[in-house]
């Protein structure tokens, strides 16, 4: 490490009036947009160009020269080329001796090469101190000003150094620098760029799964089942009956499995005694994405809202309506209201309108910018607590909604029974089992494992 490395650490940027040249290889995209910015912070820039004709593409303030005389004037040199032209770096190397490189290429694949850039640059040029870093920041951000959402500007580095003086023009630039080690976190640096949300992949993929179930179930029962046995066409629905009947579903089974994993974790735990054995891969993964899930499943709950608002403009809600009224007229005979209903009525729709109020008050608190504004005990009590008292009051609304349908042979089309019989599996599964879980004999065993007492007498007080 450098002699100097605790000088080199100081939290604060290197604010002498005098900055120190920074050399950009490539008049590309990339190394245009960087070199104006650093410029406008007021550093001299020098571009090492293939071509060192004028061009007004190049900011104004920037010499731009041959490779191995822009590299002579500075000590710090920005690779803006991508990976695959790195071999004329080589000649180049005697002048390179001892710069420090800025790596900020990016692949088109993940792990497109067995090493990163930035390692195959070391490679490529010894006795260089290779810095990875920029390569998260795009040139459009960087020229539009928008780098609201990619302020953070990942650098890694064997040279302490060297990496410091990267840290103090990314600071310089109005960025916040964020160290990730040695060099070999390049790859996983380099990897940033290429992911898909990847915590989004298993919550997207299952909603997607369950909507094309939920479809062709309520598609069979409520349209087929209608067709071929009294010859009604009720295809309409899929427009806004199915949707309306399949968001609740999902709403209610993924919040249901945002808790899920959590009590399949206690119930591990209390069975291996411990708490520092490593649960499944596939329990780790599920509760890494439980707030994606949580919240896909709040857009679900967004939607049934939406969908239920309008029932009563539909056409066929409104013919329902004044069949039965001129029913009623026809006979002469009105229907006493019915209490018990009403009853039911309101307080399903009671159920739903407080859960849903509570499935917005976590999502807002899932929200980066909400929790961390919160410790850590008001966010376990709003995620924990109120999640629970959410799964409750949407499972009660769905409870109370179905009523003793499912007593009703009607209910049962060949066989299938109404599909809000089906979201209530999982909710029913995880409350009861956290409701057995919470009994002295077995939580006071498991807030001991989880407080690292081990269950084994060897390992305890
Ligand atoms: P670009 O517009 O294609 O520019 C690349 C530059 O590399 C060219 O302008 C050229 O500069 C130089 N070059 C091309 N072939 C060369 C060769 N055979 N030998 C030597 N130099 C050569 O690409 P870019 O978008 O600026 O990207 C440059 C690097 O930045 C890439 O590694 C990319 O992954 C990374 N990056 C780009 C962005 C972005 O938003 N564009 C964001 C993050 C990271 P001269 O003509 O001046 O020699």
């Amino acid at each position: 490490m450098n002699k100097n490395s605790s000088n080199i650490m100081a939290l604060a940027p290197n604010t002498s009036n005098k900055r120190e040249t920074v050399c950009i290889f490539g008049t590309g995209d990339f190394g245009r947009a960087l070199g104006h910015k650093i410029i406008q912070s007021g550093y001299p820039v020098v571009f090492g160009s293939r071509n060192t004709q004028p061009s007004s593409l190049i900011p104004k303030d920037a010499e731009v020269l041959s490779h191995a005389e822009a590299a002579q004037k500075a000590a710090i040199i920005i690779i803006a080329i991508q990976r695959q032209h790195y071999n004329f770096l080589t000649p180049l190397a005697e002048i390179l001796h001892g710069k420090v490189l800025v790596d900020v290429s990016n692949n088109l694949k993940i792990n497109q090469y067995p090493e990163s850039n930035a390692e195959y640059l070391a490679q490529l040029v010894p006795g260089t101190k290779v810095v990875k870093a920029f390569n998260t920041v795009s040139a459009w951000a960087l020229q539009s000003g928008t780098l609201d959402a990619s302020r953070q500007v990942f650098v890694c580095g064997d040279d302490m150094g060297a990496k410091q003086m990267v840290m103090d023009i990314v600071r310089a630039l109005g960025l916040t620098p964020l160290d990730q080690g040695s060099l070999l976190a390049a790859q996983e640096i380099e990897n940033y760029p290429l992911q898909l949300f990847p915590m989004w992949k298993f919550p997207i993929l299952l909603s997607l799964g369950l909507t094309a179930f939920f479809f062709f179930y309520c598609l069979t029962r409520d349209i087929i089942y209608p067709y071929v046995y009294e010859n009604k066409d009720f295809s309409f629905f899929i427009v806004i009956s199915i949707p309306n009947r399949i968001c609740p579903i999902l709403a209610l089974t993924l919040l249901a499995l945002v808790y899920l994993p959590g009590v399949l974790a206690a119930i591990i735990q209390l069975y291996r005694g411990t708490k520092y054995h490593r649960f499944p891969d596939w329990l780790d993964k599920w509760m890494l994405c439980r707030k994606q899930l949580g919240l896909v499943a709040l857009a679900f709950a967004s939607l049934h809202v939406l969908y239920t608002l309008v029932i009563p403009i539909r056409s066929f809600v409104r013919w329902r309506l004044s069949s039965q009224i001129v029913s009623q007229a026809l006979n002469n005979k009105t229907e006493p209201l019915n209490t018990t209903n009403a009853w039911l009525s309101d307080s399903y729709l009671a159920l739903g309108i407080l859960g849903f109020f509570l499935f917005v008050l976590l999502g807002i608190t899932s929200l980066p910018s909400v929790s961390n504004n919160v410790n850590w005990r008001e966010f376990r009590f709003v995620q924990s607590k109120l999640g629970y008292l959410t799964l409750i009051l949407c499972t009660a609304h769905t409870l109370v909604y179905g009523g003793n349908r499912f007593l009703r042979p009607s209910s049962y089309r060949w066989y299938l029974p109404n599909a809000y019989m089906l979201s209530l599996i999982v909710p029913c599964i995880v409350l009861v089992v956290k409701f057995v879980l919470i009994f002295p004999c077995l939580d006071k065993p498991l807030t001991r494992i989880r407080q690292g007492w081990e269950r084994n007498p060897q390992y305890s007080e």
